[in-house]
């Protein structure tokens, strides 16, 4: 029988999720999905020094505003959890003890400062200073101390950390082969590599057992996540051999890169370019700064969930509009990029603008008759559905709506001066006045009527297309932009234009 796919993002709760981590969440989501299996969210707050209190809520949250719920974690069913780290100490205290038996873990004694020391040896003749089969019977630890010192010294309660055994003994060619889905075969030298800390001196284990354990224990079958912790790959792979677990499938993610290609994306650059780069907004609990998330900014979760998805992947079709069904269907693993995916601002712009086309119209309207509100203005549900067709095409975001059809609900507050300049002439006045005059018996029941009977008045009165519209809607709109004139029209009804176009002709 094939092992079910269970996935896990596992992030830890030292402030808001980033956009990388968000995607790294979304393509572990799409990944279950599409094997019918689990998508998991474990929190680890193994690292108190940088826990941040509200961070583990806005990561819950964040999910579910994304729409990529997951089926185990804090709050759920209890299957395999506690789905806290900070709940799960016993079990890394039992494992890091079975390395011990093993011989694949021991304790250490050595102070910050004799390590320090080491360190500034090395470096001053040039190398560097590596906690492995090297120099580990020089130091002071389980290996090179009599058992009796070592029990001495636990039950003296000296401060100790518990290391991996990364190799017995160097010299001997010792590589790993580890497979990662996306990059394939990732061959490390393990006599480079260090005895990691598995467990710290204030007693709690550190990511890289912490993480292995709950991995082997949550039944995960692969492991996507993101590409920093690549060079953590052969570590985890000899921890799993050591505990004599089987090894989960590996697929390390291509970085989020800045929008010049060049760096890793971070928040500065969004504050810098002023696009979010968290999911919801974000308040850091210490300064009470707030960053901006793309809920507020205006985005709606399907255009953020389409963007980043093909922020390093491929599905390998002409269609770049997908809902969340449709990138289940598409996703594979193999696709995925090795190389950074450069993050476009613009494009993410786009994808929201074509989404809020297809989205319930119900979410434009209610947040048109929100932004309203705080005009004091109250937009009916009949009005705010009227406009949101009139004028979505042009949204790219949720909450442009408000600022591209103010001019339905209140008189403009001026009037383009460019425009006026350019389209105002000597006649204007007398054309508009004329055409008060046929809006009295003209009707504005349909647009499309109203339309062809103001063409018959203009033909009739020798008025030229040219001459009437822009100054009508410079009347009406304050600017050259906006909805269709006929539709503007009809909204507005006769009372409000004709007084609209009174107020211009005196004003302008
Ligand atoms: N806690 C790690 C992080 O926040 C998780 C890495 C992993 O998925 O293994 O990046």
């Amino acid at each position: 029988m094939t092992q079910a796919v269970r996935v896990r993002f596992a992030p830890s709760p030292t402030g808001p999720l980033h956009i990388g981590g968000l995607r790294t969440a979304l393509y572990n989501y799409l990944f279950a999905k599409k094997h019918n299996g689990d998508f998991i969210l474990r929190i680890e707050d193994t690292d108190q020094n940088r826990f941040v209190p509200g961070a583990e809520d806005y990561i819950v949250n964040a999910l579910k505003w994304c729409n990529i719920p997951f089926d185990e974690g804090p709050g759920t069913e209890d299957k395999k959890g506690p789905y806290k780290q900070s709940e799960r100490k016993e079990l890394y205290k039992k494992a890091v003890q079975t390395l011990i038996q093993k011989g694949r873990a021991y304790y250490a004694f050595d102070s910050s400062e004799s390590l320090e020391k080491h360190r500034v040896y090395h470096e001053e003749k040039g190398k560097t200073f590596i906690y492995n089969w090297h120099n580990r019977l020089k130091l002071e630890n389980s290996l090179s101390l009599s058992k009796e010192e070592v029990q001495k010294r636990i039950d003296n309660g000296d401060r100790y950390v518990i290391r991996f055994l990364m190799v017995e003994n160097g010299g001997v060619e010792n590589f790993i082969n580890s497979t990662d889905l996306i990059r394939g075969t990732i061959r490390v030298d393990l006599n480079l590599l260090d005895d990691k800390i598995l467990f710290k001196s204030d007693g709690m284990p550190t990511y890289h057992l912490a993480n292995v354990v709950d991995d082997h224990a949550m039944e995960i079958s692969h492991v996507i996540r993101g590409e920093e912790w690549l060079p953590s790959l052969a570590l985890h792979h000899q921890l799993y051999i050591a505990f004599e677990w089987k090894t989960p499938q590996f697929a390390h993610l291509p970085l989020l890169l800045k929008p010049t290609g060049k760096g890793k994306l971070s928040k500065r650059d969004g504050d810098k370019l002023g696009f979010p780069v968290f999911p919801l907004d974000w308040r850091d609990p210490e300064t009470g700064k707030v960053s901006p998330g793309y809920k507020e900014a205006g985005y709606v979760p399907e255009a953020v969930v389409n963007f980043l998805a093909l922020l390093g992947w491929n599905p390998g079709t002409e269609q770049e509009i997908l809902t969340l069904s449709e990138l289940i269907g598409l996703f594979s693993i193999e696709q995925v990029h090795k190389s950074g995916a450069r993050f476009d601002p613009e494009k993410n712009k786009w994808f929201n603008q074509q989404h809020l086309q297809h989205i319930e119209e119900s979410v434009l309207e209610e947040q048109l008759i929100k932004d309203a509100k705080a005009f004091d203005i109250v937009v009916s549900p009949e009005k705010a559905q009227k406009v949101v067709r009139l004028v979505k095409e042009r949204a790219s975001l949720l909450t442009e709506l408000w600022g591209l059809s103010s001019y339905f609900f209140m008189d403009p507050e001026g009037y383009d001066a460019k425009a006026v300049r350019k389209q105002w002439k000597e006649g204007t006045p007398e054309v508009l006045t004329k055409f008060l005059t046929f809006l009295k018996s003209a009707s504005l029941s349909e647009p499309s009527n109203f339309q062809a009977e103001f063409k018959t008045w203009i033909a009739d009165e020798s008025i030229s297309f040219g001459q009437i519209m822009a100054p009508l809607r410079l009347c009406l709109v304050g600017k050259l932009s906006g909805a269709d004139l006929f539709e503007i029209i009809c909204f507005l009804g006769h009372k409000t234009v004709t007084s609209r176009i009174q107020k211009a002709l005196q004003n302008i």
